[in-house]
């Protein structure tokens, strides 16, 4: 396998790298910031990349955050993007229920454990939801739950899919909610399954977390719609008509952006070192996933 290309201080070398593609998937945290902070010259890198011709899409795993939440976000850090442009696990799960699955009302419900995102981006497609953000489910369960459970009489008939964000109030009635349904013949669905979540330059149960319970009560993992799943790539390719060999994955994280883009057959792919995956994890003997470039950060394309 190629050994990747250190391209910090590296003008002609960036300059050469740029010129191969003309389109850039960036993953967002840990690459254009780490929660609240922005990493420096990151506005002028994606204005760059503009200016060049570039077509930008920003792709995350960020269930709990809608397009327009990022829009917002964008606006609020001095990035240049419109709601168009994001792509988030939340958005990729909602159009594969509504435009892969077509699942025909009434049995067209979809039992969320999620935040507002997963709601917003299911709203948007026009899909019938229930969970999510009820208030009503983060109590502890009684006899009559178990009971109502069991007979059936607390399942909506119409719940059609079980589907795993990453939910902030996870509660065990949640959780029998969803294992009913998936025993009842539900699809079982994940926006993604990252097993962590960097936050506060600590790590935290992430997606694949929240899932975990239902997958060992199932017995069975949930079809990911996120990164590094190739059905997340082929939402995007049909949304956003690019040539494979000619686009690039941006990422922090080897397991998830970068696989995302060595599977999904992109021309290239650039890891950058502010977020999960540390360089000694790609160039190691014998690393699995290795991206075509490296930067110690993203601003360095222009610094
Ligand atoms: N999931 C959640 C809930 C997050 O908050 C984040 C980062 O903020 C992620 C996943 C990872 O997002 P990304 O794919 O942009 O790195
Ligand atoms: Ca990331």
């Amino acid at each position: 396998m190629a050994s990747p290309k250190y391209l910090t201080g590296d003008k002609p070398g960036i300059d050469a790298f740029i010129d191969q593609f003309d389109t850039f998937l960036f993953d967002c945290d840990g690459v254009l910031w780490s929660g609240d902070h922005l990493f420096p010259h990151v506005p002028e890198t994606i204005d760059m990349l503009r200016k060049r011709g570039k077509q930008l899409v920003f792709v995350t795993n960020n269930s709990t955050k809608s397009r327009s939440d990022y829009k917002k976000k964008f606006d609020k850090v001095g990035i240049t993007a419109n709601e168009e442009e994001v792509f988030g696990s939340s958005y990729s799960a909602a159009i594969y229920i509504s435009r892969i699955m077509k699942l025909q009302a009434p049995k067209n419900k979809v039992f969320v454990l999620g935040e507002t995102g997963v709601e917003q981006e299911l709203a948007s497609e026009g899909i019938p939801f229930l969970g999510g953000t009820d208030e009503k489910l983060r109590r502890e369960m009684n006899d009559d739950d178990f009971k109502n459970l069991a007979n059936g009489s607390a399942l909506d008939p119409d719940v059609a899919v079980v589907l795993t964000g990453l939910d902030f109030h996870p509660s065990y009635l949640k959780y029998s909610l969803g294992f009913a349904y998936i025993r009842k013949g539900a699809h079982f669905l994940a926006t993604n399954i990252d097993s962590t979540l960097p936050n506060a330059g600590s790590l935290f149960p992430g997606a694949g977390s929240i899932s975990a319970p239902l997958v060992e009560a199932a017995g069975r993992p949930p079809l990911a719609l996120g990164k590094p799943s190739q059905a997340m790539m082929d939402a995007i390719e049909g949304k956003f008509k690019f040539d494979r060999k000619k686009a690039c994955m941006v990422g922090d994280r080897l397991n998830t952006d970068i696989q995302f883009g060595i599977e999904g057959g992109l021309g290239g792919t650039l890891a950058v070192l502010t977020g999960v995956s540390k360089k000694e994890d790609f160039l190691a003997e014998g690393a699995k996933v290795v991206p075509s470039a490296y930067v110690d950060q993203l601003g360095d394309l222009v610094g």
